[in-house]
């Protein structure tokens, strides 16, 4: 039985873990959960599943769960997800938030040698080199939830970069793969959350538009298997069923194909170095009939190519990048901004920015704040233009 805290419990990977837990009652037991501020959806799961505690990081949501469960303890404020990640109770974290809010329950689970099953990528995103000091240091290990980079864990089975000539990524293309290009800068929202494929988060789902998802998801192989950006390369692949492929240096290519469904490399996640039986919907590759794959085109994936100059810039600058895009796409959201200046403005920033001194968590922290007054900032040039 593995002891679970479940952070980001009420959003579309949380989901995916409520439903693995309750598909596998004798091995997962779920001891707590935290969100932001849904406490409705909250209480209902810490009900069904009888867990010890739950975190709000808003105050007045916090004081409503009090009210209507009295199961458990209830924490509030943004130091709650870092306490229930170091619980001494607790086996493996589920990092399921969404944003830069993720990297200090991740660092904390790692520092207390626990097993982070992660779908913030952000964390990764933000301070890479940092994690993977510190699971080096203390034992504690990340199990990659993001689909492309489960497939690359498992296509690589522990081999390690040497033997790697590059590995591939593969890119669903969004929801304007097909569309007329000089139409796609005027989407609307709703057109951009429409994803074709995935059903995921709004952040997620506007970063799949722009492909800076995959560009950060480029970041995350760059530090989760230690592998130099010339060697991470992208594909657009339509129908979602090859995760990652892997060319060993002898030419051979092994790749990772599973329906698209997250409830997968979450398993694979928590059940790591085992293999759990599973009713997840299987891959009929007879009904698919058709696997296909294009290169990434420049002006559909603009995020790629941020991306690509944060990496080389290295130091906070991801931390910038990924701060001013969750600033941005707000703007954009709000319907302040167009869907066509979100990279525009998100490149601004970065350019502004200097990366200096050694990478530290405080260094992270700083960056973040700047990129988020420096958005805003240029955003009231654009809003007025
Ligand atoms: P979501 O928006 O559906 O859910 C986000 C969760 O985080 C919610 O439970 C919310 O309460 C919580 N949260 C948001 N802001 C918070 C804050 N300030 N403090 C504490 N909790 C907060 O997002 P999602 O699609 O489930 O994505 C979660 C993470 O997983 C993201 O990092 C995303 O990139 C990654 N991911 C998601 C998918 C997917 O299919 N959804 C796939 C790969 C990776
Ligand atoms: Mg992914």
């Amino acid at each position: 039985m593995i002891r679970v805290a479940l952070l980001g419990a009420t959003g579309s990977i949380g989901g995916a873990a409520l439903d693995l837990a309750r598909r596998y009652p004798d091995r997962i037991r779920l001891v707590s959960l935290a969100a932001r501020s849904n406490d409705a959806a909250l209480v209902r799961a810490a009900k069904e599943f009888r867990v010890e505690r739950i975190a709000l990081v808003d105050a007045a949501a916090a004081a409503r769960a009090r009210a209507a469960w009295t199961g458990g303890a209830v924490l509030d404020g943004e130091d709650s997800l870092r306490h229930l990640a170091e619980d001494p109770g607790v086996d493996v974290v589920v990092n399921a938030v969404v944003g830069s809010v993720g990297l200090s329950p991740t660092v904390a689970a790692l520092e207390a040698r626990k097993r982070v099953a992660l779908a913030n990528k952000e964390s990764v995103v933000l301070a890479g080199e940092l994690l993977a000091a510190i699971a080096k240091r203390t034992g504690g290990a990340i199990l990659p939830v993001d689909s492309e980079h489960s497939g690359l864990f498992q296509c690589l089975e522990g081999r390690g970069s040497k033997d790697v000539a590059r590995v591939t990524l593969t890119a669903s293309g969004g929801p304007f793969l097909r569309r007329d290009a000089r139409t796609i800068a005027d989407a609307t929202p709703e057109e951009v959350l429409r994803h074709p494929t995935w059903s995921m988060g709004e952040r997620i789902t506007v970063d799949s538009a722009t492909l800076l998802n995959k560009g950060f998801e480029v970041i995350e192989a760059r530090w989760l298997f230690g592998l130099a950006s010339e060697r991470l390369s992208v594909l657009v692949h339509p129908q979602s069923v090859i995760h990652a492929l892997v060319e060993f240096v002898d030419g051979s290519v092994v790749a990772q194909l599973s329906a698209p469904d997250m409830r997968l490399p979450l398993l694979y996640a928590l059940s790591y170095p085992e293999r759990w039986e599973s009713d997840l919907p299987r891959l009929k590759l007879g009904d698919i009939a058709t696997l296909s794959f294009e290169e990434p085109e420049p002006a559909r994936s603009p995020g790629l190519a941020l991306a690509r100059q944060a990496l080389t810039l290295a130091g906070t600058a991801p931390a910038v990048l990924n701060a001013a895009d969750e600033e941005a796409i707000r703007l954009f959201l709000d319907r302040k901004i167009r869907f066509g200046d979100l990279m525009p403005l998100v490149g601004e920033v970065l350019a502004m920015h200097r990366p200096s001194g050694p990478l530290s968590l405080e260094a992270i922290a700083d960056a973040d704040r700047w990129a988020r007054a420096r958005l805003h900032e240029a955003a009231t040039h654009w809003i007025r233009r």
